[in-house]
């Protein structure tokens, strides 16, 4: 690569990628050819200098999909060496690492840890089971685990997961302000409400994005939608059955003809088909677009969200057998592990980058742009 050697020169990784955002941001905002493309761009014109904080938001814009790495005449090996993809996905790890100081952990050393956390997630399962045991008379997973029990575990997991993310974001909206950008317009947070649901950006301004290489293609904007609706479907039909459990009194396990059934069902199977596609781009994707450290990270979680939907599938399919006992302890870990890990990386994206949207509405209303 060119250049100085910058993690040499700024003394840290998070700091040698804001240099090398800053550097590059300027070269483009000179150039201006990749306008169209996403969000950043427009963002970028913006501004005539980069602080930490707009490196960061502008970051959060970006989710990589590369159009701009295929269309740059400066990107290497031009001695310039623009390559904003794999800048930017350096830039949001500092993101989420000032978000939450564990998360140099989980970008280290990914496997390891997600593993640590996944054994962890076990023990503590098997603890609130052996404590609290199984509902008597209980039916399918209640005779393995009763409803105390599975509460109990829920509320430790959900908890760490909500008060992180709360913490995460607002040190978000510190570090990336200022805060007023986040403006009171309730126009710009249905506008990145509108941008976030639709995966607007994802469209890489109209032609699809560079996924697999030169040509484009909708892959990722697909398995993305697989992934977040199908997971969506399971988060609604846990709390359908919630509702039906503990107000209604009808107690689960629940058919596959229900709503509850089905919206987990078909929601799992769009889980696992959504993962397995963002892994496998993730394995095509190669060092010319993302650090090896980068793609690590990010594939970990997407591996934790592949065990949460196959393990839940699992766990229907086992029901009234002996095998249900360990699926079940395997789902509730990778739930766990999830939620856990929810507040210290990637999956803090989906929160910053909504933020970020919300600003760029934001700014671009009050600039009178749209
Ligand atoms: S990425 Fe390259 S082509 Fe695109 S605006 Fe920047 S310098 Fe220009
Ligand atoms: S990689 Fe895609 S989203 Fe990111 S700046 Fe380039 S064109 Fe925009």
């Amino acid at each position: 690569m060119h250049g100085p050697d910058l993690v040499a020169l700024t003394g840290s990784k998070g700091e040698a990628a804001l240099a090398e955002a800053r550097r590059a941001l300027q070269i483009c905002n000179a150039c201006r050819y990749c306008e169209g493309y996403c969000a950043v761009f427009p963002a970028m014109t913006l501004r005539r200098e980069f602080a930490d904080a707009d490196l960061i938001h502008l970051a959060n814009l970006c989710h990589g999909c590369r159009d701009c790495l295929y269309a740059c005449q400066y990107a290497p090996p031009h001695e310039f060496g623009i390559n904003i993809p794999k800048t930017m996905s350096e830039v949001r790890i500092e993101s989420y690492a000032r978000a939450a100081p564990g998360t140099r952990l989980l970008v280290d050393r990914p496997q390891l840890a997600t593993a640590l956390l996944l054994g962890m997630m076990v023990a503590l399962v098997e603890l609130y089971r052996r404590l609290l045991g199984g509902d008597p008379g209980g039916r399918g997973f209640y005779a393995v685990m009763g409803r105390e029990a599975m509460i109990a575990f829920g509320l430790t997991a959900a908890g760490f997961a909500l008060t992180g993310l709360t913490i995460g974001l607002l040190r978000y909206r510190a570090f990336a302000g200022p805060a007023d950008h986040f403006g009171p317009s309730l126009r710009s947070w249905w506008r990145a409400a509108g941008d976030a649901a639709t995966l607007r950006y994802l469209g890489g301004g109209g032609v699809g994005c560079n996924d697999t290489g030169e040509s484009f293609s909708y892959k990722r904007r697909l398995y993305h939608h697989l992934m977040a609706w199908g997971f969506a479907a399971c988060f609604a039909a846990t709390s359908l059955g919630a509702i039906y459990d503990h107000l209604l009194h009808w107690p689960a396990p629940y058919p596959w003809i229900s709503v509850p059934g089905l919206l987990g069902t078909v929601g799992g199977i769009a889980m696992i088909a959504g993962t397995t596609g963002l892994i496998w781009l993730k394995r095509i994707e190669g060092d010319s677009v993302s650090s090896p450290t980068t793609r690590a990270f990010d594939r970990s979680l997407l591996i934790l969200l592949l065990i949460a939907a196959a393990t839940g599938l699992a766990n229907r399919l086992a029901h009234g057998t002996a095998t249900l006992t360990p699926a079940l302890i395997m789902h509730l870990a990778s739930i766990g592990a999830l939620l856990v890990a929810m507040p210290l990386g990637k999956f803090m994206h989906a929160g910053f980058r909504f933020l970020a949207l919300a600003r760029h509405a934001d700014e671009r209303r009050r600039l009178r742009i749209d």
